[in-house]
């Protein structure tokens, strides 16, 4: 591409860096920037800007939150003996749509897979550990996507739960494998969670 303009090549490499954003969007993404006034271009930069400088992981579930606790965290109506394990931010959203659930989470920051060369130590599992250790959480949700690397991450902190005094137990799948949860209607998340069924159990299937 040959540009009139170096600020214009700029944006334009700044903007194709984004996934799905190839060059001829990212020219069509800035060109439509520039016909809009420009404290909407302000607005924009400056939710990024401070979507990096001031955003915070919640102390305790590591959910995205602009408060040291994240508001489900520190609202006292959820039931803390609860807590459900999901990959990330898009599965609490998804679950908080269905109006089904009324416990914390424990967001574990991906999935383990050595494909990508992600091991539990760069996922929160130890922190999870920790907070079961302290004896106040009674039953653990397992809630990743039923794929291959759910599975493992699963049952990897099945493992690491063993000898503690805690129930675990999974949502039941209204889902076929491979879904992914964000993905999964309200109604069918809903009930899955309300249906939730004993890990154990699961496992035998
Ligand atoms: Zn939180």
């Amino acid at each position: 591409m040959d540009f009139s303009s170096k600020l214009l090549e700029q944006a334009v490499a700044e903007m194709s860096q984004l996934p799905g954003v190839g060059k001829r969007t990212a020219l069509r993404l800035v060109l439509h920037l520039l016909k809009q006034p420009a404290d909407q271009t302000t607005q924009l930069s400056e939710a990024l800007v401070n979507l990096r400088t001031k955003i915070k992981l919640c102390n305790n579930c590591h959910n995205i939150s602009d408060t040291e606790l994240c508001e489900i965290c520190s609202n006292k109506n959820r039931i803390r003996e609860i807590v459900c394990v999901v990959e990330d931010i898009r599965d609490v959203m998804a679950i908080e749509n269905t109006s089904q659930y009324r416990g914390l989470y424990h967001v574990l920051g991906g999935k383990i897979s050595p494909m990508d060369g992600i091991g539990p130590s760069q996922l929160t599992i130890k922190s999870l550990i920790e907070k079961v250790k302290v004896g106040e959480i009674e039953e653990i949700i397992f809630a990743l996507s039923s794929t291959l690397e759910g599975d493992t991450t699963n049952f990897y902190i099945f493992k690491q739960l063993g000898g503690l005094k805690v129930k675990t137990s999974t949502i039941a799948r209204g889902i076929s494998v491979g879904d992914e949860l964000e993905y999964a209607d309200e109604v069918t998340l809903g009930r899955s969670i309300t249906n939730r069924i004993p890990f154990e159990g699961s496992l035998k299937n």
